[in-house]
């Protein structure tokens, strides 16, 4: 898979700045954020062999976003190391949980130069590959609908997740990847964007997340969990985690959509984006528990 890593630092609560002056507050946390991240660490958690193909800076974060990711066992081979900094975000949670975002893409400006050779050694033990998040990426989204077309002349099943895109290219970064899909997650905000643009997201799978309502696959419902959310950041890369790791276990589409709820509903329930994700027996044992 491949795709961006961050490191978060979330600060709570801040309700406002005083501009020259300290304020206390309760927790300054780190988490392990990052679509790309966020996703392999899931799939690793959830017994799936995952391989993460990214950018990290030499730099403490990134070091610390390494320890992070191999104690869920991700597989970091391909994760490059460059002079610029790592990704980082700090969020700013207001008591009533609303945040604001700070991002420093570092690394993530000069990642995926070229599109992605899939050489023996990247191929070896892999049968899917997963895109997290193309518009995370400058150069990425040049490349992401060329790497999805290599993977599959490479013989590997794809997915990519689309996120937000502040640059507002939407269809025009999607639609050239959309023949070269076998599953498309997209949540419901995004799919509203490339509906107005009057993109048809056409692909054998297409997951529309829909928060705690759960999830429709190919428009079918499947209906979510009720949780306490307390942090709702990243629930949507833990869901498409859960989902690949379902299919990879062999359970058809819609009970891999109600796992990946589960999985989802999880990852709400702690601050941080994979903070309560559990194996692939407890997750389980946790649904039978409802
Ligand atoms: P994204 O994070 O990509 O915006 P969503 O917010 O829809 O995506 O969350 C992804 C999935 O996580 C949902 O489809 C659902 O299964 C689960 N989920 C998210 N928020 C909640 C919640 N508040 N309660 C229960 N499940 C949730």
């Amino acid at each position: 898979m491949s795709g961006n890593v961050v490191i978060d630092t979330l600060v709570r609560p801040v309700d406002d700045l005083i501009w020259g002056g300290t304020r206390w507050v309760e927790a300054i946390d780190q988490h392990l954020g990052g679509n790309g991240a966020n996703t392999a660490f899931t799939l690793a958690k959830l017994g799936v062999p995952a391989r993460l193909y990214g950018w990290i800076g030499r730099d403490a974060l990134g070091q610390q976003a390494v320890g992070l990711l191999t104690s869920a066992g991700v597989d970091l081979t391909y994760l490059h190391r460059a002079a610029e900094p790592t990704a980082a975000t700090v969020g700013l949670v207001r008591a009533d949980g609303q945040r604001a975002f700070l991002h420093r893409p570092g690394v993530s400006r000069i990642a995926f130069a070229e599109p992605i050779e899939f050489a023996p050694s990247l191929l070896a033990g892999i049968s899917h590959y997963h895109l997290a998040n193309p518009y995370a990426f400058v150069h990425l989204r040049r490349h992401a609908a060329e790497n999805l077309r290599r993977a599959k002349a490479a013989g590997l099943t794809t997915s990519l997740d689309t996120a937000w895109d502040s640059q507002g290219e939407w269809g025009r970064i999607l639609a050239p990847c959309l023949p070269h899909l076998d599953v498309l997650f997209v949540n419901e905000n995004e799919a509203s964007q490339f509906a107005a643009e009057g993109l048809r997201l056409e692909a054998p799978l297409v997951v529309e997340k829909l928060g705690p309502r759960g999830c429709a696959v190919n428009g079918e419902r499947v209906p979510g969990f009720v949780v306490e959310a307390i942090d709702t950041t990243g629930a949507g890369d833990a869901f498409a985690g859960g989902f690949l790791a379902a299919r990879q276990r062999g359970l058809d589409p819609l009970e891999s959509a109600r796992f990946a709820n589960a999985v989802g509903a999880l990852s709400a329930t702690s601050l941080g984006a994979v903070t309560g994700v559990l194996s692939y027996g407890e997750v389980w044992e946790w649904i039978r528990s409802r």
